[in-house]
């Protein structure tokens, strides 16, 4: 028994020696760019949520692909933060590797004619404004939705007026499972409301190709740009801790007039509370942990399937272990 025990604790010392070698190998190549246990709240937009097992900001492809490598070969998780614009983050955090796109992805390569390649971690406000400028029109309706292109195009980001599907010709994934960065196009891919098919893979959304049409009155678009974002400041809590619209509408109805309907604004727990303003945004006050929105959102959906007789279900993500 005593051989038996000492065979398995050297058994575990190598597993421990790999995994130690291959983080401190990420560690080398990445520099300050990678961290242990960094809290993740503060790269949200909801201000809540535990620390990443690992964390890194990725560059480059090549520094994606050896990320994928290290943490496929130490049998850990690789999870992919944008700009954390709809998640709830487990107070307990994220076991194993989490990222975040910077530097070359971050880029807008406008190639004539409408076509936009658009780095996964390219701002969506940016790439907005910067059509517009150049007098192209359909990114409208987007217009103060803060996410990166890359998480806008996994949620299909949009509004009543349009979706960021609309223009999409196609993106370039990277397949964690493959290894490997591919093309997809359009018609590889479908979107529904709040919905896209690489929600069901593990596939990183690295860029993503538009055409754009030529505005016909680029004043116009300038125009409604500004109309656009003026309605949001006067319908929205923008200013405070949140992730948008928690829930998705139900077809037909808007999950903001249900829970308004069931006499919900304003309702607490701990630090999470019902907006005032937009019935459908949860404001962190301060202090509120993914537990109070966690309990707020039971609540919420407890009071209008009993009173309205509707089942509201999420559009925020749930990352972590909750
Ligand atoms: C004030 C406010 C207003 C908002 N208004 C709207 C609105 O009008 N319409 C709307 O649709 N949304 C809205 N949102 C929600 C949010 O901005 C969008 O859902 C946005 O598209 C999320 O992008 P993100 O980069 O922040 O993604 P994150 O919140 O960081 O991630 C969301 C999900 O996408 C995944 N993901 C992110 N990047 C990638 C990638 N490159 N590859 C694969 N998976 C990825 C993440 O793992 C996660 O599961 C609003 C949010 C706020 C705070």
């Amino acid at each position: 028994m005593g051989v038996l025990n000492s065979i398995f604790e050297n058994i575990y010392i190598v597993f421990m020696a790999v995994d130690n070698k291959g983080i401190a190998r990420i560690g080398s190549f990445l520099g300050s760019r990678f961290k242990r246990d960094l809290p993740l709240a503060p790269l949200t937009t909801f201000g809540i949520g535990g620390p990443a097992d690992f964390f890194a900001w990725v560059n480059t492809k090549e520094e994606l692909l050896a990320v994928a490598e290290a943490t496929g070969a130490m049998g850990l998780s690789l999870t992919i933060l944008g700009f954390g614009s709809n998640v709830l983050i487990a107070d307990k955090g994220i076991r194993g590797f989490v990222i975040k796109l910077e530097g070359e992805f971050a880029s807008l390569v406008f190639r004539g004619n409408g076509f936009l390649e658009a780095g996964a971690a390219a701002r969506m406000p940016k790439m907005v404004t910067e059509l517009a400028d150049r007098g192209f029109a359909g990114m409208e309706p987007l217009v103060g939705v803060p996410g990166t292109v890359g998480g806008g195009i996994w949620m299909n980001a949009g509004t009543r007026e349009g979706e960021i599907k609309d223009y999409l010709d196609g993106v370039e994934i990277f397949s964690i499972k493959e290894a490997a960065f591919r093309k997809l196009n359009r018609w590889d891919l479908s979107f529904k409301y709040r919905e896209s098919s690489l929600q069901k893979t593990s596939d990183i959304i690295t860029a993503g190709f538009f055409k754009f049409p030529i505005a016909i009155n680029k004043e116009e678009v300038l125009n409604k740009i500004k109309a656009l974002m003026r309605r949001r400041r006067q319908g929205q809590p923008v200013d405070s801790h949140n992730v948008g619209s928690v829930f998705k509408n139900p077809t037909g109805d808007f999950a903001a007039r249900l829970i308004e309907a069931a006499g919900l604004k304003g309702t607490r727990m701990g630090e999470a509370v019902v907006s005032d303003l937009h019935a459908n945004f949860i404001i962190n006050q301060g202090r509120a942990t993914a537990a109070d929105v966690i309990a707020l959102i039971k609540k919420i959906q407890e009071s209008v399937k009993a009173r309205l007789g509707v089942d509201l279900r999420t559009e925020v993500r749930f990352l972590g272990e909750f």
